[in-house]
């Protein structure tokens, strides 16, 4: 009896421990994205979309209204993801959401650090004579998954959830850095 107890609490203290840390991680984005959202006038819940790239469901919100948001950027955009939340005008391809998953992977490992290390990178790429944005490590990292992504794999699709781990090729492609990027 003493140890069934004793697993008991075992298993709800790991939980809670679980759920802190995913929690402490997500939420300062996740506030970052509601706040947006709200602000812009989005109404639409957006569709999830698993990805093996990230632990949780990343969340897509495809709505012109994201343009209020989007259009105010240090660079135009044409989707942008905060923490799980991915911003859009319309809805993205294959190769633009494999590129947003990565950067949903990258706010779930580096949750509120997430920020400052991404403007770091940009100093970093600038200090070194590169584009602030092509330069980043961060977005290197994303296209390369979307790239990946996008060379071995095809899209799985159950109900209102999206498994991008298999992008179909032919609509995968990265468009020349001179146009408008997604953050
Ligand atoms: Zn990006």
């Amino acid at each position: 009896m003493i140890f069934s107890w004793a697993a008991g609490i075992i298993d709800a203290w790991l939980f809670l421990a679980r759920s802190f840390k995913s929690m402490w991680r997500s939420a300062p984005g996740d506030l970052m994205a509601l706040l947006v959202i709200r602000a812009c006038g989005i109404t639409a819940p957006g569709r999830r979309v698993a990805s093996v790239a990230a632990d949780e469901a990343a969340i897509v919100i495809e709505d012109p209204a994201a343009a209020r948001y989007l259009d105010h950027q240090w660079i135009p955009v044409h989707a942008q993801t905060l923490g799980r939340y991915i911003l859009a005008r319309k809805t993205l391809d294959d190769h633009t959401l494999a590129h947003e998953l990565e950067h949903v992977r990258q706010w779930q490992r580096l949750g509120p650090l997430f920020l400052p290390s991404y403007v770091a990178a940009s100093a970093i790429a600038h200090l070194r004579h590169r584009p602030v944005y092509w330069g980043n490590h961060y977005e290197s990292a994303a296209r390369r998954r979307a790239d990946l992504d996008c060379a071995t794999s095809t899209p799985q699709t159950s109900g209102s959830s999206r498994i991008v781990s298999r992008p179909n090729a032919s609509s995968c492609h990265w468009p020349p850095e001179s146009s408008v990027p997604s953050l």
